[in-house]
């Protein structure tokens, strides 16, 4: 059995929001490594979804032009940095890094739950599965159907959510789509 998930009341989250959640390693990257997945939905999606984390910044950032390495970081006299390819020979030139491009972003498990309820019309329900990056975020109406949330890939996941009780639903990839 599959029903589609009905969320007429709001528009359907970009499909680039989907991609991203699943796509970046550990939830956790630079805004450019975010920004190559949303473009100018980045802000929205940093507000809904990630936190920073200024307390862990980087002495390499990922290269803009996705030449292969990560540009380590060297400050300069006049108080601006350096980002110097680390390519052999190098491929790119120096280009002058912001510091905001030092400071990772990660997804936020407190927020996550909250958008994806509003935006399913899910009744707000946080249960923790142990499983990787998967979480229970809500109850979908009318026979309360728990909504699960998985980010991780499909193949970690298979045997665990075997092991899940029967009539539990999960939110698939793109579009919402619900299997019971
Ligand atoms: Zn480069
Ligand atoms: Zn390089």
């Amino acid at each position: 059995m599959s029903t589609e998930l009905q969320n007429s009341s709001t528009p359907p989250l970009p499909s680039s929001f989907w991609s991203a959640l699943e796509s970046v390693p550990g939830g956790s990257a630079f805004p450019t490594i975010w920004r190559q997945h949303l473009a100018s939905d980045l802000e929205t999606f940093q507000s809904l979804f990630l936190r920073s984390r200024p307390d862990l910044p980087a002495a390499a950032v990922p290269c803009p032009w996705n030449c292969g390495c990560s540009h380590k970081v060297v400050p300069r006299g006049n108080g601006t940095l350096a980002g110097i390819c680390q390519c052999n020979p190098p491929h790119c030139g120096e280009y002058t890094v912001l510091p905001e491009e030092l400071i990772p972003w990660e997804l936020d498990w407190t927020k996550i739950p909250r958008v994806l309820c509003a935006a399913f019309d899910l009744q707000p329900k946080t249960v923790k599965l142990g499983l990787y990056n998967t979480l229970q975020i809500g109850n979908w109406s009318p026979d309360a159907v728990p909504a699960i949330l998985t980010l991780a890939r499909l193949s970690l996941l298979d045997p665990g959510i075997g092991n899940l009780p029967g009539g539990t639903a999960r939110i698939l990839r793109n579009s919402g789509f619900l299997e019971g």
